[in-house]
């Protein structure tokens, strides 16, 4: 039986295709990008109550680009893709991080460049969510005030190491919302504050009209370990936002009956179609 659902499975997954556009009968496409790895050595900075303490985890980095009729949103933008060139990777200590193909190659199987590309969006501004941010420099910034108001304080433009990932984001067509933000205006693709890890972090929904709706975390949670303990990391803005953010995000799982991805969580990554197949 298990050897007929794995067939029946490729089948469907080979049904799925790797069209080039966006289909035209209204269908939204939604593609998972491989944007880099990051080996965690140590996860004790990922529970602020010492859950993973000494704990191993790899965690995955990846970007997903929503083929909607009226646009294209790319929603993070992973790790600078210069660290493909050094394939051993950066880092030591607790996180080592890799990235096997750039963003723009990827986007290349699809025949399209950075500026094709309408709307970027961002969970939030850290730098493996802000890698690439400067790349889509010309499409539209769809930006949850609190995080931009952030991200572009003098605190993170002198003292982060990572401001120059996403500073050419400035001066980019931007559109702020405070609470919700309905990117294509027909309620199915919709960006969410949910802050707490950052001032502004945001989740995104999806509605898809095959595979249903999805609902991705950003780094709400952390790994599949953060939702099932509902742990805090150490480098989060405000504890109470993010606890009250994930009750938020779980009552709208449930509303929504959405298919949650946690966006480093490997096992989640693996489930989703290798681009460039893509879910509908
Ligand atoms: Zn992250």
């Amino acid at each position: 039986m298990v050897k007929v659902i794995t067939a029946i499975s490729v089948i469907i997954l080979a049904a799925a295709g790797c069209a080039a556009e966006p289909a035209d009968d209204g269908r939204i496409q939604f593609y998972a990008l491989d944007c880099g790895a990051i080996d965690v050595a140590d996860m004790s900075s990922f529970s602020r109550e010492g859950k993973f303490d000494g704990e191993k985890y790899a965690l995955v980095v990846p970007c997903f680009l929503i083929r909607h009729p009226k646009g294209d949103l790319l929603w993070d933008a992973g790790l600078e893709q210069s660290l493909v060139d050094t394939p051993d990777g950066i880092g030591g200590g607790a996180f080592h991080s890799t990235m096997k193909i750039k963003l723009t190659d990827q986007l290349a199987q699809l025949g399209l460049a950075p500026n094709d590309i309408e709307f970027l969006s961002i969970s939030h501004s850290h730098p493996d969510h802000a890698g690439n941010a400067n790349l889509l420099a010309s499409s539209t910034f769809i930006a949850n005030q609190a995080e931009h108001s952030f991200m572009f304080s003098d605190k993170m433009k002198e003292n982060s190491g990572w401001f120059e990932l996403y500073a050419a984001l400035e001066n980019a067509d931007t559109v702020m919302f405070e609470n919700e933000h309905d990117v294509f205006g027909d309620g199915n693709v919709v960006i969410t504050s949910m802050p707490g890890h950052t001032p502004g972090s945001s989740v995104l929904l999806v509605r898809l009209r095959n595979a249903g709706p999805l609902l991705l975390t950003g780094d709400l949670y952390t790994h599949a370990g953060a939702r099932e303990l509902r742990t805090v990391p150490t480098f989060n803005t405000d504890a109470q936002a993010t606890l009250k953010s994930m009750d938020q995000f779980e009552a709208l799982a449930k509303k929504e009956n959405a298919r949650v991805i946690i966006q480093h969580e490997k096992a989640d990554f693996e489930k989703l179609p290798t681009f460039p197949e893509f879910l509908d």
